[in-house]
């Protein structure tokens, strides 16, 4: 049997893990359009500031399943699926056939900006190469802007402020799918920034943005303020990429809508991870369960389903967006002294 999985995430890489301990003969293949084997997306910004480097923060999960013979096909991202005839066909021209298909392609931030002006030093912090560019370009920058709400914005603040930038966060409120961290802990984590020196703009929006130099910006908000960063980093809330599944016949709302066993309507088609939508059998609703754990999760349990069993998803809230950068998110500045 050939199974396919898209996206090589948490929840991409759980399942091929699954299917090859369930069927040691399967031919597995990951199709991801990253270049770089599974690593710990909760760790981005310390890689920002330097505390770690691009190897500390591959997981070994990621290698585990090359040597169980799962193939890894890089920079392989999906433009459209044809699941009349079982086939996913790829923006470098390429295609890939399968027997069951797993969507596990996550999710990415959405830009508040118009596409003319994201370039030069315009970054978006989602994947390991954003979280180098990041860094790269900081270390040339002395004055950032930081767009994003709760938990994101607050680490990409720290680890630019920490790199000793200038940085100015505009807080656009709440994040639409929920904040991981709670109001009590938001506050707090404000205080600290404020402490250290970060400009925090909220209530307020960027109405309008002039581009000098693909270097430097001019940004001026609804609420008269005037910023001239020399990077602008957006750190919004991630929504589901599912964008390639149009005209496949896959039901889509926000995410790709799945049952409680993580199956499409297409029955040899399944969804794990940031872009599924699940069914919650006790509210008779579909929501997204985002998070690092609830990935790993999913993505064991749809490896199971694609093998022929029934396992059932069962929301946990303490799946939902754990903290996992090892200390408290209070606790990551370095003690003073
Ligand atoms: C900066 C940051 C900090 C975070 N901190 C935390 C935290 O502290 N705790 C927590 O629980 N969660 C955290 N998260 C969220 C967590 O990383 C995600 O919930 C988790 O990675 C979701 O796993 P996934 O496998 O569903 O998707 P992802 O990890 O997003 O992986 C999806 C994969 O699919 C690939 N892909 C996308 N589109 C295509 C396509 N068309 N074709 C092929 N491949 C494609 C992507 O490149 C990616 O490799 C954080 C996220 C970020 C960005």
């Amino acid at each position: 049997m050939k199974y396919l999985i898209l996206g090589s995430g948490p929840a991409g890489v759980m399942a091929a893990r699954e299917i090859k301990k369930g069927e040691p003969d399967a031919e597995v293949t990951i199709a991801t359009e990253e270049f770089a084997s599974l690593y710990f997306r909760p760790n981005l910004p310390e890689l920002i500031f330097g505390d770690l480097d691009e190897k500390s923060i591959l997981s070994p999960v990621g290698k585990d399943v090359v040597e169980m013979g799962v193939k890894v096909e890089f920079g392989k991202r999906a433009k459209r699926v044809d699941t009349a005839k079982n086939r996913v066909l790829f923006t470098d021209g390429t295609e890939m056939e399968y027997n069951f298909l797993l969507i596990a392609t996550g999710a990415s931030p959405e830009s508040p900006f118009p596409a003319r002006i994201q370039s030069g030093s315009f970054f978006f912090l989602n994947s390991l190469t954003d979280a180098v560019r990041i860094r790269n370009r900081a270390l040339r920058s002395d004055s950032a802007l930081v767009y994003g709400p709760g938990y994101l914005g607050i680490e990409t603040s720290r680890g630019l402020r920490m790199l000793g930038l200038q940085v100015t966060w505009i807080n656009p409120g709440m994040p639409r799918f929920g904040n991981p961290i709670s109001g009590e802990v938001e506050v707090k984590a404000k205080e600290i920034l404020r402490e250290k020196g970060v400009k925090i703009l909220e209530g307020t929006e960027v109405a309008d943005i002039i581009d000098r130099d693909g270097k430097s910006y001019v940004v001026y908000t609804t609420g008269g303020d005037v910023v001239e960063p020399t990077i602008v980093v957006i750190a919004t809330e991630r929504v589901p990429n599912i964008d390639f599944l149009e005209g496949s016949g896959i039901k889509t709302g926000n995410g790709v809508l799945v049952d409680e066993y993580l199956r499409t309507n297409v029955p040899n088609v399944f969804a794990a991870g940031d872009c599924a939508e699940i069914l919650d059998v006790n509210r008779g609703v579909n929501r997204i369960n985002f998070g690092w754990r609830s990935a790993l999760k999913q993505g064991e349990l749809a490896g199971q389903n694609m093998l022929g069993r029934d396992m059932m998803f069962i929301r946990n809230e303490k799946d939902y967006f754990g903290l996992l950068v090892g200390a408290h998110v209070l606790e990551r500045w370095p003690k003073e002294g």
